[in-house]
């Protein structure tokens, strides 16, 4: 079991790291990696006692007397399988995300709201899952030797869409979202846009404050749907220069074509992952004494593959990703009239968010999608503008 072996070894990391330093951050850092290495390896164990405890050929049994299509039979075993591991989950998702976000005064949400939140997010996703995988498995059966091409060709075209309708779709299913109303900000965004060379036509509030205290902005979606968001959580934390310098931040993303290198990057790992799944998906089926990969029985085998390669590809992914946020950072010099609002401004946010500012490297490593606080303020110092 190497993810438990991981694990392990990234939960003594953490412990080693929290004896140096154990302030409220370092603790809440501490509680949620515990919890999402937790769930990680729950989740891996579950999944391949399902597989080899025959409960999942039962399942399938029990579907192929039901009905001889095999859609029918696959959709049945995916919602069947999704709704008990939502069930199982619920208690520690309720736990991670309410009673752990309380204990530290950043949730604003009820449990009732809590619960719409997180069934419409179950809705969400078993929907997404059912369509994939019953075009996969079509295309598993109908071309067993290219279609790992396909899949990986049809699962960027849909990364590509979701991206694309997030704004518009997505995100208002979960959050309120208005153009900012404060004019005189807006102007000075939007003149800031232009000095930066970005086309920003409006700037958009999103309410995060209903659910939670935790401030943060973003760009999401592309092309005519792209936008640049900023939480109520923040206008009202931040002064209006460092409200600006983050902004900045956000153009840099658009400035430097950063959706468009993430996609790319996806594009080159699934064709790698997809690839490696066909190299290993038909042997290990075969081995545990299924008649093929697209046997129902052993969709498991296919989740645990993904997981791993998922874990194993993590740090390339959040490596990836902190290397752009770096970018997005300096980007800022040169372009706001006081750069070092943006050091103001991080730390007001890595405090109000309890941010770690100082993770130990291997859980960087994991999970750090931007640099670490300390590492964000060095080298922006170091730039050399910012003396603040
Ligand atoms: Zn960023």
């Amino acid at each position: 079991m190497q993810q438990l072996q991981i694990a392990m070894f990234v939960a003594q990391e953490t412990a080693a790291h929290l004896d140096r330093a154990g302030d409220r951050a370092k603790q809440y850092s501490k509680s949620k990696l515990t919890l999402g290495i937790l769930k990680l390896v729950l989740g891996f164990v579950l999944v391949l006692a399902f597989l080899l405890s025959g409960a999942s050929s039962e399942l399938s049994g029990l579907l192929r007397n039901l009905t001889r299509n095999y859609h029918l039979q696959l959709s049945g075993y995916l919602l069947v399988s999704s709704v008990g591991y939502y069930l199982l989950f619920l208690g520690l998702d309720f736990y991670g995300d309410v009673v752990l976000e309380r204990r530290y005064g950043l949730s604003n949400q009820t449990t009732v709201g809590w619960l719409v939140r997180s069934a419409k997010e179950w809705g969400l996703s078993t929907l997404l899952i059912l369509g994939v995988l019953n075009l996969l498995y079509a295309v598993i059966r109908g071309l067993p030797h290219w279609w790992w091409l396909i899949a990986a060709i049809g699962w960027f075209i849909l990364l590509v869409l979701i991206s694309k309708i997030t704004p518009a779709v997505i995100v208002p299913l979960f959050y309120k979202m208005v153009p900012l109303q404060n004019s005189e900000l807006v102007d000075r965004l939007l003149a800031l846009a232009g000095r930066c060379g970005v086309r920003v036509q409006r700037v958009f509030e999103i309410k995060l404050s209903k659910e939670t205290n935790k401030a943060n902005a973003a760009v999401i979606g592309w092309g005519r749907n792209r936008r640049i968001v900023i939480g109520d959580t923040l206008l009202t934390l931040c002064s209006a220069d460092e409200i600006e310098a983050v902004f900045a931040h956000e153009l840099g993303h658009v400035a430097l074509h950063h959706t468009w290198k993430l996609l790319a990057g996806s594009a080159v790992s699934f064709v790698i992952g997809f690839y490696l799944l066909y190299l290993v998906l038909g042997p290990s089926a075969a081995a545990l004494g299924f008649a093929g990969p697209a046997e129902i029985a052993a969709i498991p085998l296919l989740l645990l593959w993904i997981a791993i390669f998922g874990f194993l590809s993590k740090p390339l992914q959040t490596g990836y990703s902190r290397h752009l946020e770096k970018q997005a950072d300096l980007f800022i010099l040169g372009k706001v009239e006081r750069p070092e609002t943006l050091v103001s401004a991080l730390t007001k946010l890595a405090d109000r968010n309890l941010s770690d500012p100082n993770p130990s490297r291997l859980v960087e490593a994991l999970f750090y999608t931007h640099p670490p606080i300390a590492k964000r303020i060095a080298y922006l110092r170091q730039a050399g503008q910012v003396h603040a």
